[in-house]
């Protein structure tokens, strides 16, 4: 049972990220930690995570937000939730305090960005409905399957759910997209699991989508070797890959070698094309040859100006020594 423990904060809090994909742009979480829990996720790791089934909600979120965007001398084009948290966690008093700071957002012509694996509620589709333009979603998923969700993130919208939560933003008419991260090699990378997902994000109207496979960070490492176990292959067997860094000193964890995972997600970006949807590889995670950001944030500002098949993907190799 998640204990939620409310605060306040003062501002700022409308920051960019450490993350180079999230450097450019407002980034705001609602919450320290997450009653999500997924076995995999870095927030583990980070100094201020107040530990599992503990969630600090930010309780003021929403008026320093419109304090902020009345006080900046200029007021951010688009904010991103959430780096470390997600703003749709099942507790009603996430999802309050997520509606009403994106309410005061989208209300002052700001942009929403978000990703989640968490439940994008009524509400929330209303909210988006008023401001359609200026709503950007990318939805992670990496599995229809009932027995491998639960394994690896049993308090996120079971994956049906996610789907239809896809199908209803891309009828509204948002910018949607789907982020495959944490692929982990031997279970959710397989054609067995990744075509039915593919073939059922395509039918739901989703046509880009972002990936990138598991790396273990030492401060939680534990937490998910058991889920995985060891095998023969170096995908399955986790204590045979080696330590890599991220894109631009954003940290590092062990994970696939470089070649090894771009083999794997160019036989994804295959799977992808074959049901008509573009794939590209986190750059961040994937510095050795992915070139394209993996568009966390939503497309560029001048995205609307453009057409959606303008925008570039694929894998940049390196030469071998
Ligand atoms: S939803 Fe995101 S932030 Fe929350 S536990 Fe899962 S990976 Fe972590």
């Amino acid at each position: 049972m998640v204990e939620v423990f409310v605060r306040e904060r003062k501002p700022p809090i409308l920051t960019p990220s450490s993350l180079p994909c999230l450097r450019n742009v407002a980034t705001v979480n609602v919450t320290a930690g997450c009653a999500l829990g997924c076995k995999y996720c870095y927030i583990q790791g980070y100094s201020h995570y107040p530990g599992a089934e503990r969630v600090i909600l930010y309780v003021n979120t929403p008026e320093v937000v419109a304090w902020e965007l009345e006080h900046k001398r200029k007021k951010p084009q688009r904010v991103y939730f959430s780096p470390s948290s997600d703003a749709f966690q099942y507790l009603p008093q996430v999802q309050d305090v997520s509606l009403r700071t994106m309410a005061v957002l989208l209300g002052a012509g700001v942009e929403v960005a978000f990703l989640t694996k968490g439940f994008i509620t009524r509400p929330f589709l209303e909210l988006f409905a008023d401001h359609v333009e200026r709503v950007f979603a990318q939805i992670g998923i990496t599995t229809l399957d009932q027995g491998l969700w639960r394994r690896f993130e049993p308090r996120t919208a079971p994956p049906y759910m996610r789907v239809a939560a896809i199908e209803e933003l891309v009828r509204l008419g948002v910018h949607t997209t789907v982020r495959l991260d944490p692929l982990i090699p031997g279970f959710t990378d397989s054609d067995e699991n990744l075509l039915p997902l593919l073939r059922a994000l395509a039918q739901a109207g989703i046509r880009e989508a972002a990936a990138s496979y598991l790396f273990l960070r030492p401060q939680f490492a534990g937490h998910i070797q058991s889920l995985i176990g060891t095998g023969e292959s170096v995908g399955a067997d986790h204590t045979l890959w080696p330590y890599q860094e991220f894109a631009e000193g954003s940290g590092g964890g062990t994970g696939l070698p470089p070649d090894e995972r771009a083999k794997r997600l160019e036989h994804l970006e295959a799977l992808g094309n074959s049901v008509g949807i573009r794939i590209r590889p986190c750059r961040c995670k994937n510095p050795e040859f992915a070139t394209e950001t993996c568009g966390i944030t939503g497309p560029p500002p001048s995205f609307r100006a453009c057409s959606p098949t303008q925008a570039t993907f694929g894998f940049h190799r390196s030469e071998p020594d």
